[in-house]
């Protein structure tokens, strides 16, 4: 594996690659990487030629400053796992690199998207996604981008991104990796003592129970019962909503579309987000 921190580097690399028509997936991450990244990896290495890998603590997306300072960093067991999946490069830039004295910030037309869910609870979280991902994919200019499901809400908001900026990046949307317990893999499951890493698969239950029991009609019942369980073992809940497909929230089900939970939920100050398919 290449490692690369300046972006003149990658990207003369890349262009060789290409003038030679090689395909390029992308895979996007804030490092301490586990086998939920891994399997992005895993899927880019068999759709394209050449996979790249990011690792960058973007600031400007987090809203707290304690969660960006505590954001775990596992920098040589992340290159040793990339290297043991065959990734072919690294792009760990500093933040200057990314973001230099001139750049110029831009504001994401995404609409509503935007103001749901992560969007109401982290103010200016996605337009920070955007900063990020819009200049990674214009150094990268990959054919494929590999993003987990985990993000359900990011995974929309990045396309929105791609159609505003008319690019022919294809987007994949991988399944979410769990754990034995259930609990989704998340680089800040780190920060869980191994009570509390236990007692987070009541997240994952109580998605399952969702799934479980929804019924045609009036959701909001179900939803109280669901956040009785959280709070009931030591979470404090920001959301629990039942939405469509596009996360329009849905009070009521009409027995036949499609919906998605979405769960955000904090235990001793982590906050954790999931969600399931449930029809
Ligand atoms: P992060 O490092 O948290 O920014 O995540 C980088 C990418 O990995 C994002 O596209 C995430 O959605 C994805 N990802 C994170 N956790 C998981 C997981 N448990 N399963 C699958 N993909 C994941």
């Amino acid at each position: 594996m290449i490692i690369y921190k300046k972006i003149n580097d990658i990207t003369q690399h890349l262009d060789n690659h290409r003038k030679e028509g090689h395909t390029i997936g992308f895979v996007p991450t804030m490092g301490a990487l586990h086998n939920g990244h891994i399997s992005l990896i895993t899927a880019s290495n068999i759709d394209n030629d050449l996979t790249v890998c990011s690792i960058f603590v973007n600031p400007t997306q987090f809203n707290n400053s304690e969660d960006f300072e505590k954001y775990p960093t596992t920098l040589d067991n992340d290159i040793d796992l990339l290297e043991l999946n065959d990734c072919d490069i690294l792009f760990l830039p500093s933040t200057d690199e990314i973001y230099p004295p001139n750049f110029i910030k831009q504001h994401y037309e995404l609409g509503a998207l935007a103001d749901v869910l992560e969007g109401k609870y982290r103010p200016g979280h996605f337009q920070g996604v955007c900063m990020v991902v819009d200049k990674l994919i214009s150094i990268i200019q990959c054919d494929t981008l590999y993003l987990g499901q985990k993000d359900y809400q990011q995974c929309l908001v990045i396309s929105k991104l791609i159609e505003l900026k008319g690019l022919n990046t294809f987007v994949k949307i991988m399944p979410t990796i769990r754990e034995d317990n259930g609990l989704a893999m998340s680089s800040r499951n780190k920060r869980l003592q191994i009570g509390e890493f236990n007692n987070a698969a009541t997240l994952y239950k109580t998605l399952s129970y969702l799934k479980n029991n929804i019924a045609p009609g009036d959701v909001n019942s179900i939803i109280s019962e669901a956040t009785n369980l959280l709070t009931n073992n030591g979470f404090i809940v920001d959301y629990i909503e039942v939405a469509n497909e596009q996360l329009e929230i849905i009070s009521n089900w009409d027995g036949k579309s499609k919906t998605i939970c979405l769960i955000a939920a904090s235990i001793n100050n982590v906050r954790l987000i999931d969600n399931l398919i449930l029809t």
